[in-house]
Protein backbone atom coordinates (compact mmCIF):
# COMPACT_ATOMS: atom_id res chain seq x y z
CA UNK A 1 0.00 0.00 0.00
CA UNK A 2 1.73 3.72 -0.73
CA UNK A 3 0.03 6.79 0.16
CA UNK A 4 -0.53 9.32 -2.41
CA UNK A 5 -1.97 12.40 -0.41
CA UNK A 6 -2.30 12.95 3.57
CA UNK A 7 -4.44 16.18 4.39
CA UNK A 8 -3.75 17.61 7.97
CA UNK A 9 -4.60 20.89 9.20
CA UNK A 10 -0.88 21.60 8.29
CA UNK A 11 -2.35 21.54 4.45
CA UNK A 12 -1.42 18.29 2.35
CA UNK A 13 1.36 16.09 1.44
CA UNK A 14 1.33 14.83 -2.11
CA UNK A 15 3.91 12.49 -3.70
CA UNK A 16 5.99 14.37 -6.48
CA UNK A 17 4.10 12.15 -9.00
CA UNK A 18 0.78 12.85 -8.26
CA UNK A 19 1.81 16.73 -7.47
CA UNK A 20 3.39 16.80 -11.00
CA UNK A 21 0.52 15.17 -12.55
CA UNK A 22 -1.99 17.89 -11.11
CA UNK A 23 0.29 20.22 -12.75
CA UNK A 24 -0.14 19.02 -15.60
CA UNK A 25 -3.60 19.92 -16.12
CA UNK A 26 -3.56 23.43 -14.19
CA UNK A 27 -4.18 22.28 -10.85
CA UNK A 28 -1.07 23.76 -8.48
CA UNK A 29 -1.91 22.67 -4.60
CA UNK A 30 0.85 24.64 -3.62
CA UNK A 31 -2.17 27.17 -4.30
CA UNK A 32 -3.81 28.60 -1.22
CA UNK A 33 -7.11 28.43 -3.01
CA UNK A 34 -7.25 24.93 -4.14
CA UNK A 35 -9.07 22.44 -1.55
CA UNK A 36 -7.36 19.19 -2.04
CA UNK A 37 -10.45 17.42 -0.13
CA UNK A 38 -12.49 18.46 -3.20
CA UNK A 39 -9.66 16.27 -5.49
CA UNK A 40 -10.51 13.28 -3.37
CA UNK A 41 -13.66 11.54 -5.21
CA UNK A 42 -11.44 11.96 -8.88
CA UNK A 43 -8.65 9.89 -6.85
CA UNK A 44 -11.34 7.30 -5.41
CA UNK A 45 -12.30 6.64 -8.87
CA UNK A 46 -9.12 6.16 -9.83
CA UNK A 47 -8.60 3.20 -7.41
CA UNK A 48 -7.12 4.84 -4.67
CA UNK A 49 -9.13 4.16 -0.72
CA UNK A 50 -9.32 6.99 1.66
CA UNK A 51 -8.80 6.74 5.60
CA UNK A 52 -9.82 9.00 8.12
CA UNK A 53 -8.58 9.24 11.52
CA UNK A 54 -10.70 11.24 13.77
CA UNK A 55 -11.27 11.54 17.15
CA UNK A 56 -14.36 12.51 19.49
CA UNK A 57 -14.80 14.75 22.42
CA UNK A 58 -18.16 13.64 24.07
CA UNK A 59 -20.55 14.28 20.98
CA UNK A 60 -18.16 16.13 18.91
CA UNK A 61 -15.34 15.15 17.09
CA UNK A 62 -12.47 16.39 15.56
CA UNK A 63 -11.17 14.81 11.72
CA UNK A 64 -7.14 15.41 12.04
CA UNK A 65 -6.10 13.86 8.79
CA UNK A 66 -7.35 12.09 5.67
CA UNK A 67 -5.08 9.50 3.85
CA UNK A 68 -5.38 8.63 0.45
CA UNK A 69 -3.73 4.85 -0.42
CA UNK A 70 -3.29 2.96 -3.10
CA UNK A 71 -2.46 -1.14 -3.53
CA UNK A 72 0.74 -1.29 -4.61
CA UNK A 73 0.07 -3.10 -7.91
CA UNK A 74 -2.00 -0.17 -8.87
CA UNK A 75 0.00 2.56 -8.93
CA UNK A 76 0.29 3.28 -12.46
CA UNK A 77 -2.77 2.31 -13.06
CA UNK A 78 -4.18 5.20 -10.82
CA UNK A 79 -2.09 7.73 -12.52
CA UNK A 80 -2.82 7.01 -15.82
CA UNK A 81 -6.66 7.03 -15.06
CA UNK A 82 -6.24 9.82 -12.82
CA UNK A 83 -5.26 11.65 -16.15
CA UNK A 84 -8.33 10.32 -17.91
CA UNK A 85 -10.85 11.37 -15.68
CA UNK A 86 -8.97 15.16 -15.01
CA UNK A 87 -8.74 15.65 -18.73
CA UNK A 88 -12.56 14.45 -19.21
CA UNK A 89 -13.50 17.28 -16.39
CA UNK A 90 -11.25 19.64 -18.97
CA UNK A 91 -13.86 18.72 -21.78
CA UNK A 92 -16.90 19.39 -19.83
CA UNK A 93 -15.56 22.65 -18.44
CA UNK A 94 -14.97 23.93 -22.09
CA UNK A 95 -11.95 25.06 -20.69
CA UNK A 96 -7.74 23.86 -21.20
ZN1 LIG B 1 -9.81 16.94 19.16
Amino acid sequence: MAQLMHITSDGADLTDRLEDLLQEFGIDVNDDEIDELALVPAFVLGGASVETEAHAHGDHMHVVGIRVTIADELQDAFYATLGQILSADDEEDGET
